[in-house]
């Protein structure tokens, strides 16, 4: 999928090069496997190949900066400081925002909020943020239980998969006994509350 420009004055490859520098080969790994499943989900849905290409590729860019260097752009962009507390798992998303805005030139704002969107979701998401949340959750290295149904919904409904990943990341989180930030839950409530 060579890019035509329109997004960012990067190539495809040099934005591969770039964020695979950022992270182990694993996690570089899986980000190739979300923008294969991103861009299947794209074309299926009728959203644009490389805004989803482009969200996939740079979703995890930050989510192997350390805790000081994330913690600072949280501050110096007036992010929610409250995300700090939870480390990268909440921060990576929108502080790989502000990377995919000021390193890679991206303007476009359904990209940037699917970067930003991508771990807990949102109130409201576009066709690229619904995109980007459910290819991270079904890529085709994911193992977790569940993961048969949530690719089986993905191939109906989006939105189901949506509303499955929402309510299966808060159970999970219990069950862990982990620590659920505020947007978490704010996104599980206004997804309930619209559920018929
Ligand atoms: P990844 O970056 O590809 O590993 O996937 P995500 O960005 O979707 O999620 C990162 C991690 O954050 C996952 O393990 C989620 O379970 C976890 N996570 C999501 N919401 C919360 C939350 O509210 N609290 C905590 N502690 N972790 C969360
Ligand atoms: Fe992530
Ligand atoms: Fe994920
Ligand atoms: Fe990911």
């Amino acid at each position: 999928l060579a890019y035509t420009g329109i997004y960012t004055n990067w190539a495809r490859e040099a934005v591969l090069a770039e964020v695979e520098k950022q992270m182990k080969p694993s996690r570089f790994q899986h980000v190739l496997r979300v923008e294969a499943c991103a861009i299947r989900l794209a074309e299926k849905y009728g959203a644009s190949l490389e805004a989803c290409s482009l969200a996939a590729i740079l979703h995890d860019y930050a989510k192997e900066h350390d805790a000081q260097s994330l913690k600072a752009i949280v501050l110096s962009q007036g992010m929610d400081r409250e995300m700090i507390g939870y480390g990268s798992e909440i921060m990576h998303g929108p502080v790989g925002a502000y990377y995919a805005e000021t390193l890679f030139g991206i303007t476009d704002e359904a990209i940037l909020e699917a970067i930003r969107q991508h771990t807990i979701g949102g109130e409201t998401m576009t066709l690229i943020g619904k995109v980007l949340f459910i290819a991270d959750y079904i890529e085709s290295g994911r193992t977790f239980k569940g993961v048969d149904e949530a690719r089986r919904l993905a191939e109906i409904s989006l939105e189901e998969a949506a509303y499955f990943k929402i309510e299966k990341t808060i159970i999970h989180l219990v069950k862990k006994e982990l620590p659920i930030y505020p947007g978490t839950i704010y996104v599980y409530n206004s997804w309930i509350q619209r559920k018929v």
